[in-house]
């Protein structure tokens, strides 16, 4: 395996793009917008920079994986002779069914179909291709090149040679492979979205204030940091989203969203990205104040 196509230059595509490439793949990565690119690229530089200033690589090493990366607008021409695709396009059960079409129409025989979906059904949609057993998902965490975890997930019709080669690749650019089932919110939302829903629960019932949940779990428990500075950082939307598709998939009113977190989403309070959820962003970044006072 040496030519991967990632499919999205957003937060998570270009990070996939960037540990790839430094492992010396050659990458193709695609996406529509080309300011999304553009804005790929630029972050990818950014963060080799960092390593470069931390030493953890050369220069040298820098314009190598700049080189190795391709960027393209359209997937037709992007795919071309891949060994493996990794969709990470926005979050959306009906782009993403149409993106596995096309992909099922463009690559040979050989590629194997991989997406990033941090909740929609693997077997869902590798259904929409004429190749379900070599469709697979790959769960990056969020910033790729540091996080070493990858939940490799096996759709219903996922092949074992498949699982082997992913779980095999994964190890290769130096993460470590998690082999999960296909089951809604895969493992690691299964037990973090819970977690932050109940801390929203705790906040809606009075029971304390959001920095007193947020100092209970980091100082209590050792978290890095509170369940709903981490929900801001993830998005309350993203958060909304995820808890939905367990709360349909299991019909289990355990998953059920907290009140308070569907009246934030529909306030267009989505956390960081918006300047305000549980904490506000705006001027006076209350929330990097919490998070040096605690530390
Ligand atoms: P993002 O919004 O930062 O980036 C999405 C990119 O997809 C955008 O650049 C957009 O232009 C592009 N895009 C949209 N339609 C396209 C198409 N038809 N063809 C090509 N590109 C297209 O999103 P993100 O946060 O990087 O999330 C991407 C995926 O990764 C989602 O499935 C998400 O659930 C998953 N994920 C996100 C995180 C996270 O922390 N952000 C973590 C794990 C998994």
């Amino acid at each position: 395996m040496k030519n991967i196509a990632v499919i999205g230059a957003g937060t998570m595509g270009n990070g996939i793009a960037h540990t790839f490439a430094q492992f010396n793949y050659t990458v193709n990565l695609i996406d529509i917008s080309e300011s999304s690119l553009e804005k790929g690229m630029q972050t990818i530089s950014r963060n080799l920079d960092r390593m470069v200033a931390k030493e953890k690589i050369s220069e040298a090493d820098k314009i190598q994986t700049l080189q190795n990366i391709t960027t393209f607008t359209a997937i037709k021409k992007g795919v071309v002779d891949v060994d493996l695709v990794i969709e990470a396009a926005t979050e959306n059960e009906i782009l993403k069914i149409k993106i596995f079409k096309e992909l099922d129409t463009f690559c040979t025989e050989k590629t194997i179909l991989a997406t990033n979906t941090s909740s929609i059904s693997i077997t869902q949609i590798a259904a929409a291709t004429s190749r379900p057993e070599k469709v697979i998902g790959m769960h990056f965490m969020n910033p790729v090149p540091v996080m070493k975890l990858v939940e490799i997930i096996r759709g219903y019709n996922t092949s074992d040679t498949v699982m082997q080669t992913i779980v095999a690749l994964s190890k290769k650019i130096h993460k470590i492979p998690v082999a999960v089932n296909d089951y809604p919110g895969f493992v690691a939302n299964r037990i973090l979205m819970p977690m932050i829903n109940e801390s929203i629960e705790t906040l809606y019932n009075g029971v304390a204030g959001v920095l007193e949940i947020d100092t209970v779990m980091k100082l209590g428990m050792a978290h890095p940091m509170g369940p709903l500075q981490l929900a801001d950082f993830i998005g309350l939307d993203v958060c909304l989203s995820i808890l939905n598709v367990m709360y349909d998939g299991f019909k289990n009113p355990k998953y059920a969203p907290c009140p308070l977190l569907v009246n934030m989403v529909t306030a267009g309070k989505l956390g960081v990205k918006s300047g305000e959820g549980f904490y506000d962003y705006s001027e006076s970044r209350k929330a990097e104040k919490v998070a040096t006072l605690f530390s």
